[in-house]
């Protein structure tokens, strides 16, 4: 018996996490573009973003902090496609990079190397060394090691590195634990007492210059108390550093976080974020009086672009087993990895609108040969027929870039909207990409 479930309340209004997206005449726009219409162009599956919606989700940062000094340097990993990159570039923002990749793409999409900070437990020698011949901002310095291989590669090339530790103050950020960052257990950055003393070190090594001060505590934040607890313990560590004498600091680098809405969450607006962080940093230093003596750097990703973009596929296959229905979809966990992962939920939205009052309930599966491999279980719909477009909202950060090959899957489209027009900003995969860079040894 397949379950049928009358009189639930549709979730017509699901869609609405998107910040671009509505409802019209029975089909999903984004922005002035039908989403139907883009699947026409470029097939399916497909990443769609909205221009405006990542210019205004920055935006609000840079409003929020533009009486004081500031730097709001996008987190790269969360989507990195050249013209996102651009596109942020052109409203202001400086790049968050976490590999020697990352810095090639933030290069290419003409973000400024002063504002772009380096963050990672595992900076190999050549990324350090592209990374200081390109002239980033600062390298957030996560261990003893790293400092000593970064005085090591600054002095064989003759530079001078800019340096900020990398604290984990061990607070519970309260999120999944994969995307949790700042507690002691985790592999990230130099607990306090540690810090001082690499900041020590610091001091006596010629060939490094103490800049600033970093944290980044973990992801998908939805209240603000974990962040003000880090936030406050890294401010009273700058008291600290700052007595020892020789050492200033210029940038405090708050890291990224921000939570955003996937299903109910209700997570704080960039404004009241920093707000509360300039209340808190206020509060725990009596040397901020007018001027504003530091630069604050922010790192934001998923804020920034999660709700700016969908994941569109289209259903296959309908299926029953067990008293399960199954729909299977053309997209999958290599297209979209949040949910196999992290159990993330993701709304669904079919393109078209249909009123009907009956819900069935479906597994959303793609086609891998990997049980894992779900959008969403025992989820409530409207019926939906083999070849129906569905809409997989707040995918436009860490959808794309977590992307693989999987199963021998070209990586699908993105597509930028910009009103009512729309743009390939990647082509779909071909087979031939799949075996570029590969030999053929036995023939
Ligand atoms: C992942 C990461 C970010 C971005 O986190 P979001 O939750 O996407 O805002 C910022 N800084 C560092 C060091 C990170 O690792």
């Amino acid at each position: 018996m397949i379950e049928e479930v009358n009189g639930m309340p549709y979730p017509n209004e699901s869609y609405k996490s998107c910040m671009a997206c509505s409802m019209k005449e029975g089909r999903l726009f984004i922005e002035d573009v039908p989403i139907d219409k883009i699947a026409d162009a470029y097939g399916t599956p497909f990443y769609v973003y909205s221009s405006r919606a990542i210019s205004e989700c920055f935006n609000a940062y840079k409003e929020a902090l533009k009486d004081i000094p500031h730097i709001i340097s996008f987190a790269v990993k969360a989507n990195s496609n050249l013209s996102v990159l651009s596109l942020l570039r052109r409203v202001g923002s400086g790049a968050d990079i976490v590999s020697g990749g990352e810095l090639f793409r933030a290069l290419k999409a003409g973000i400024k190397p002063s504002k772009i900070v380096y963050s990672g437990v595992g900076k190999t020698a050549s990324e350090i060394e592209y990374a200081l011949k390109e002239n980033i901002l600062m390298f957030n310095v996560e261990s003893f090691g790293e400092l000593k291989e970064i005085a090591r590669i600054a002095k064989e090339m003759g530079k001078v590195a800019s340096i900020a530790m990398r604290v984990n103050p061990d607070v519970d950020p309260k999120t999944h634990p994969y995307i949790s960052t700042g507690l002691s257990e985790n592999k990230f950055g130099l607990s306090i007492e540690d810090a001082i003393e690499a900041y020590k070190m610091a001091l006596s090594d010629d060939a490094l210059k103490i800049v600033g001060i970093s944290c980044h505590i973990g992801s998908q934040l939805t209240d603000i108390s974990p962040f003000i607890e880090a936030f406050k313990r890294l401010f009273i560590l700058i008291k600290r550093i700052e007595a020892i004498k020789g050492i200033r600091i210029r940038y405090i680098d708050l890291g990224g976080g921000l939570g955003v809405r996937y299903k109910d969450e209700e997570p704080p607006t960039a404004f009241e974020y920093v707000s509360k962080i300039k209340e808190a940093l206020r509060a725990n230093n009596s040397s901020i009086t007018s001027a504003f003596p530091y630069t604050l750097i922010f790192e934001p990703g998923r804020s920034i672009c999660a709700n700016a973009g969908l994941l569109v596929t289209r259903a296959l296959y309908v299926k029953e087993n067990k008293g399960k229905r199954f729909l299977v979809v053309d997209a999958a966990m290599n297209d979209l990895a949040r949910p196999s992962l992290y159990k993330a939920y993701h709304e669904i939205v079919p393109v078209a609108y249909r009123d009907s009052s009956i819900r069935y309930k479906y597994d959303i599966v793609g086609p891998i040969c990997e049980t894992g491999d779900f959008f969403a279980r025992a989820r409530l719909m409207r019926e939906v027929h083999p070849d129906e477009l569905l809409a997989i909202m707040s995918a436009g950060a860490y959808g794309f870039s977590m992307s693989s090959n999987y199963n021998s899957r070209p990586r699908c489209a993105e597509i930028m909207v910009n009103g009512d027009d729309f743009k390939l900003i990647r082509k779909q995969e071909t087979y031939e990409d799949l075996i570029k860079g590969e030999f053929l040894i036995y023939d």
